[in-house]
């Protein structure tokens, strides 16, 4: 492919959050025909993962939208195509007849973590400042809201503390359900440049053999559901044994008292029975962590797909809390994300309050935004509205009647789809807006809109490490599909409130706005110093990076800037008396467990070839060779034990569906689980149970029993 490229442009990976600088190769139409890492990018330094090296086909893949869609009727009556004002007209006007005769909430918004940072500060614009509903969410709430919840419980706001430079410093390192070869395998080669340069233990807690877990010192197969329960027994051990970290503890938390209280009960005796790991292994690991002298905790989907993921998160800040390990090199408490910019999401978007961090439920920020749109503050709802997970009940009951679905597929990715499916049938108004036509929802949808995609478009992207990098267009939107920058602000049109409200022609306008608004001498979230050229220059930023700072970079015009690596270097957390949170995790079993009738577990993850729910990789010949189907990993002792053969089909039952898959015999399972990659349609998510963590309302995907049944 190198041969036919006559021109590299600079862009950032649209897949994963590790936030990879790609160069596009473009032959002499301009057609994007090959990608390579590049070099001098701080994140991957020239390497990309199998998506990265094949993420310039997906722009010719089949099923690409072309035109605007309408119908009447779902299923029985045809898309009609149609011009981009016909179809933005009809959609304002169904959406405010829908909340004139339902009231301003009956229409919902669902968004993703997948759009540019300059697009979901405009959806946020239009969701919250014109449409006015106080139901807008992300799928986000799929796979971060726990890390956002625990980090706002333990710091007092969201964003991740450290940064993969964490691994060059650390002595001691626990990855809590977080299988980075498959999930994000950039990182995992930062890690395992780290390891090969200087040793120190890496510990992973998960009831997988994962690929992770093989490369680890010790691999502890937890039993699902009980890590809080190993969290809590980890603290017992230090503050018994006197390891803790007193003088942090006095000087930048609160709530020791309580936690003492609380993990008094988790000796490792009795934890031991509980959570499945040996009480000699949880002494060991609890005295490794605490005597490393600077130690870190990353955690993925393992951690938050749970009923009490957000505890989890607590968790895992309080163990670092209480050994001294956050805002320093090598010691934090570092949550790996899953979408592209799903931290952009949690920025800029609104969905659960309004920009920049701020809440709905502060007056000060309502008044502080309203202002700066030019509206009036009474338009905003006082506090947050429905979560997706909420979201899809509420139209159930009748509550909501029109939906619109940005670049996210419930039918494949939200739990128990036979469910979803009979409540997207409900709707009297459904908007599909995806890059791609066919995704499998659009079978519901009244309206289709054809999206850009990647680097068809033009902004930013934050990643795992807070690092806002930028992705330049490289080529032209396929056919009559539109940026979704330019969608949302036109919609913006057709509501009063978008006469009032000024919206930037550009993303860079945005980009412009939401600096202003991020100014602050106490706000971590602060870009004040950026801009889409320094961001390109500097191979992406690190926030906070404030008005002036450019200034004290001696090489700054030619090398770029870094920004910060880290949060709460000084000690001061971002609650109202500066001081981090230790909060009491008491351990109630309320998961789906194994009994006769279902007697396994089902665990449910990613295969480094896919990314989510396959609506581009699904397309792309070079990744479906390698990874063509669903499959479901068995042990092979529980496997002779029913007759099952290795690749042969089996019916995996749960008490809300049932689906068909070949068996892959392997110990990376205990006997009594099965595994099964999530991306598929019509397979593991018609099984899954997803009862909600109270805190996040983010669903337990990863944890439900079975039956298998021979074919
Ligand atoms: Fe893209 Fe993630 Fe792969 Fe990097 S590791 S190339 S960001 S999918």
């Amino acid at each position: 492919a190198d041969k036919k490229v006559v021109e590299w442009k600079y862009t950032t990976c649209g897949y994963c959050s590790t936030g990879c600088s790609i160069h596009v190769g473009l032959d002499k139409d301009g057609n994007a025909v090959a990608t390579q890492g590049v070099a001098d990018a701080d994140v991957n330094r020239g390497k990309l993962c199998i998506k990265g090296i094949f993420e310039h086909e997906l722009f010719e893949a089949p099923g690409r939208g072309n035109k605007p869609l309408m119908r009447q009727r779902p299923y029985e009556d045809e898309f009609q195509e149609t011009d981009w004002d016909t179809a933005l007209d009809h959609m304002g006007s169904e959406i405010q007849r829908i909340q004139n005769t339902y009231g301003k909430d009956s229409f919902a918004i669902i968004s993703t973590g997948q759009l540019l940072t300059e697009e979901f500060y405009t959806l946020g614009k239009l969701a919250r400042g014109c449409i006015g509903s106080n139901n807008y969410d992300g799928n986000t709430t799929l796979c971060m809201a726990s890390a956002v919840s625990g980090y706002k419980r333990s710091f007092g706001s969201d964003g991740p503390p450290g940064c993969y430079d964490d691994f060059d410093h650390t002595e001691c390192l626990i990855a809590w359900g977080s299988n980075l070869p498959e999930q994000h395998p950039i990182i995992y080669w930062r890690l395992k440049e780290a390891l090969e340069k200087r040793k120190f233990p890496l510990i992973v807690v998960d009831p997988r053999v994962t690929m992770l877990a093989q490369f680890a010192d010790m691999h502890l197969p937890i039993t699902p559901g009980t890590d809080l329960v190993l969290m809590n027994s980890l603290m017992h051990v230090i503050l018994a044994e006197g390891l803790e970290d007193r003088d942090y503890i006095n000087a930048h938390t609160k709530g020791i008292e309580d936690v003492e209280a609380c993990v008094k009960d988790y000796d490792p005796i009795t934890a031991s029975k509980i959570c499945g790991i040996d009480e000699d292994t949880i002494r060991n690991v609890a005295r490794l962590y605490a005597n490393a002298g600077a130690a870190m905790s990353i955690w993925t989907m393992g951690i938050n797909q749970s009923t009490h993921g957000s505890d989890g998160v607590v968790g895992i800040n309080s163990l670092n809390l209480i050994t001294g390990n956050i805002g320093k090199p090598g010691g934090t408490s570092l949550s790996i994300t899953g979408q592209c910019n799903a931290m952009g999401t949690r920025e800029w978007s609104s969905c659960s309050g309004l920009p920049g961090y701020r809440v709905l439920e502060k007056p000060e920020h309502r008044k502080e935004i309203a202002e700066f749109w030019g509206i009036d503050e009474e338009f905003f709802p006082k506090k947050r509205g429905l979560t997706e997970t909420d979201i899809f009940p509420a139209i159930e009951t009748g509550q909501i009647k029109g939906l619109w679905l940005v670049a996210t597929n419930p039918m494949t990715s939200m739990p128990n789809t036979a469910r979803i499916r009979k409540t997207l049938e409900k709707l009297d108004f459904l908007v599909i807006q995806d890059a791609y036509a066919d995704v499998e929802t659009t079978h519901y949808a009244h309206m289709y809109l054809p999206a850009a995609v990647w680097a068809e478009k033009e902004g930013c992207f934050t990643n795992t490490e807070r690092r806002i990098n930028i992705v330049r267009q490289v080529t032209q939107p396929k056919g009559d599909s539109k940026p979704d920058f330019w969608i949302f602000k036109e919609l913006a049109k057709r509501f009063p409130n978008g006469q009032k409200i000024h919206f930037p022609e550009t993303p860079e306008g945005a980009f412009e706005e939401m600096k202003q608004l991020s100014k602050g001498d106490k706000r971590t979230l602060d870009i004040s110093g950026m801009s889409h050229d320094l961001i390109e220059k500097s191979r992406g930023i690190q926030w906070p990076f404030r008005e002036g700072e450019l200034e004290k970079v001696d090489d700054a015009q030619e090398n770029g800037v870094k920004g910060n690596s880290r949060l709460y270097t000084d000690g001061v957390f971002q609650t109202p008396d500066g001081k981090a949170n230790l909060i009491p995790l008491p351990f109630i079993n309320n998961n789906e467990v194994p009994d006769d009738e279902y007697p396994f577990w089902m665990n449910s993850g990613r295969v480094v070839e896919h990314f989510h729910t396959r609506t581009r990789t699904g397309k792309l010949g070079n990744l479906n060779k390698f990874s063509p189907t669903p499959y479901m990993e068995m042990n092979p002792d529980a496997a002779a034990e029913l007759g099952i053969q290795h690749q042969s089909y089996v019916r995996i039952v749960s008490r809300r569906g049932d689906a068909v898959v070949m068996v892959q015999t392997t110990q990376r399972v205990p006997r009594n689980m099965v595994f099964i990659p999530f991306h598929f349609h019509d397979c593991v998510n018609r099984v899954s149970l997803g009862l909600l963590d109270p805190h996040s309302r983010q669903p337990a995907f990863k944890q439900c029993a079975v039956r298998i049944e021979k074919v």
